[in-house]
């Protein structure tokens, strides 16, 4: 996959996708990743991106020209890209879209700053994707919220192909269940025995409670989409009616978790 990103400040992206996994991952030529800076598509001595909104009223809009030109320009050579946009009226990103956006050959991320954009860009997108109910001051940390869930997916990010198989969100539709590593008893607290045993039966099935009870604890809302058989939607039931508060249950010391209790 190629992701590019469109926007006036390219340098921001380049720290965080060279380490770890997704730095990896472009090494091994998973993904490549290319960063345009938006100037680049500007005709005056100022390399001017921006101008006030008609009508009045604070701050600047990005004008349409130097966006037009800029996609334009890149979408014209290579693979027609998957145009993304970046706005809080956009859709809610979710585990969903980015097994989607997995799919693409190719990805342009268009990243607003200022008070946003002449309305007229929204043209060239072909979705208008947003992080959640808050206001960013630019769409770089969205781009790269975007890339690193898209490039995980891909086929060899992760080395251990199963590894974004039993995540949170992944195909069952509950989140992850609850897991600890050494030492077995930490501060008075242990690892629940099971996890201890060798049995990897027993294991599995503490597991699969385990993600029911804190997606019903949790997440409430992600257990009417879940695959779930009827003992298992029955149990959730239970445990989504002892209250709706997490830290409630967690309070009285039932089904806590991240160690809560
Ligand atoms: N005035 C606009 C906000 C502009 S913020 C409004 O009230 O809707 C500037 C840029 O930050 C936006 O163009 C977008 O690219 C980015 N941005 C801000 N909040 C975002 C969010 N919740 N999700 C994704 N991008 C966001």
């Amino acid at each position: 996959m190629l992701c590019e990103t469109l926007s006036v400040f390219p340098e921001v992206f380049e720290p965080y996708l060279g380490v770890s996994v997704l730095g990896r991952a472009r090494r091994a030529g998973v993904f490549d990743f290319c960063a345009h800076d938006l100037r680049d598509w500007t005709h005056d001595r100022h390399r001017t991106v921006d101008d006030a909104p008609f009508g009045g009223g604070q701050g600047m809009l990005m004008k349409p020209e130097p966006i037009f030109e800029a996609v334009e320009d890149i979408a014209g050579s290579g693979p027609r890209p998957h145009v993304v946009f970046f706005s809080p009226c956009g859709r809610r990103f979710d585990q969903r879209l980015a097994e989607r956006l997995s799919g693409m050959e190719r990805l342009l991320l268009v990243c607003g700053r200022y008070e946003g954009m002449d309305e007229r860009a929204y043209a060239l997108a072909d979705e208008v994707l947003s992080l959640g109910d808050y206001v960013l001051t630019g769409g770089e940390l969205a781009a790269l919220v975007v890339i690193d869930a898209v490039c995980r997916l891909l086929p060899g990010a992760l080395g251990d192909e199963m590894s974004a198989v039993d995540e949170s969100f992944s195909s069952a539709g509950l989140l992850e269940y609850a897991q600890y590593t050494r030492p077995a008893s930490f501060r008075g607290m242990d690892v629940p025995e099971v996890l201890l045993s060798g049995d990897h039966a027993r294991v599995d099935a503490w597991r699969r409670r385990s993600a029911l009870e804190r997606t019903a604890l949790w997440r409430p809302d992600l257990i009417e989409g879940a695959d779930l058989s009827d003992e298992e939607r029955a149990f959730a039931r239970e445990i989504a009616a002892r209250g709706p508060s997490p830290r409630r249950a967690d309070a009285e010391g039932e089904g806590a978790c991240h160690g809560q209790a």
